[in-house]
């Protein structure tokens, strides 16, 4: 065999390569402005974001292709929209300054097209195929989504509509919703999101940690999507479980062997030292 020849594997290599990107990426981040998309975010995961705290759970490479391979949907939707022949602006940035916040609101709306003169955002979601069959039967679209779209149309005034559009990237099930508000209805929207931001701005200036605005399941000093206990079945917040420092956030409960649950409506969890022998973590 050739002396130069390899044993290598390029997922492997690729992997480690996304994995240290997007960890130095991270790392490198200095925050100076607020994304529309952190209205419905917990404050707390905020503040460990401006503070650029210690990410103690990365996001692993699985995740890093789904976000690249969101991408390059986003792209060819853009380039689909375009190609009906309606006129398209993709990756519109908006920059919007309140003076009652020290940081502007910035970010990319994903496309804007114009149809009969009327203004539309519009924002693609890529989604898993049971997601999009969730968001159908309840019929409605995420609250997190909501959030997003009704922020645009607050800090966006030439924008008459807002659709969200869902696009499952493995059924290609597809579904969208609009949305539009009135000048009241914006108004309030508005302070609603600056009020938030100002309440994050405030937090970082003093160095006072939120609240947890989430829930967990930890059972063996390790974090349960469902715990069952006592004929009660218990589940994680996803957010939490998507979020890369929950360990920073629930370090105390983790490195306790008592179990944590979530205490519907209270905000804050519960921790039990009742025998878990009648616990079962799923
Ligand atoms: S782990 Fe949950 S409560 Fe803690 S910062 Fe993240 S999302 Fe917020």
């Amino acid at each position: 065999m050739d002396a130069r020849v390899r044993d290598i594997n390029t997922i492997s290599i690729l992997d480690e390569y996304l994995f240290e990107s997007e960890i130095k990426k991270n790392r490198e981040k200095v925050m100076s402005s607020h994304h529309p998309s952190s209205v419905s975010s917990c404050l707390r995961a905020l503040y460990y974001r401006w503070k650029n705290a210690e990410i103690t759970d990365p996001t692993q490479p699985k995740d890093i292709w789904r976000m690249y391979m969101g991408t390059w949907v986003h792209q060819m939707y853009a380039n689909l929209l375009k190609e009906t022949g309606m006129t398209v602006e993709a990756e519109v940035e908006l920059t919007y300054h309140d003076e009652r916040l020290a940081y502007p609101i910035h970010g990319f709306l994903d496309n804007m097209i114009v149809v009969n003169g009327i203004k539309y955002g519009v924002e693609l979601k890529t989604v898993f195929g049971y997601g999009a069959k969730a968001i159908q039967i309840s019929g409605k679209p995420r609250e997190q989504d909501e959030m997003q779209m009704k922020t645009y149309l607050s800090i966006m005034p030439e924008l008459d509509y807002m659709i969200a559009s869902y696009l499952a990237r493995d059924s290609f099930y597809r579904t969208e919703f609009m949305f539009t508000m009135n000048k009241e209805e914006r108004k309030s929207f508005l302070d609603f999101i600056v009020s938030k931001f100002m309440r994050l701005e405030d937090y970082v200036e003093q160095n006072v940690l939120p609240d947890r605005e989430y829930q967990v399941c930890i059972k063996d000093r390790e974090f349960k999507d469902s715990v069952q206990y006592k004929n009660t079945k218990y589940k994680s917040d996803w957010q939490c479980m998507y979020c890369n420092r929950r360990s920073l956030c629930w370090a105390e409960e983790l490195n306790s062997f008592e179990m944590t649950l979530p205490v519907d409506g209270e905000g804050v969890s519960r921790r039990n030292s009742d025998d878990t022998i009648e616990c079962s973590a799923e």
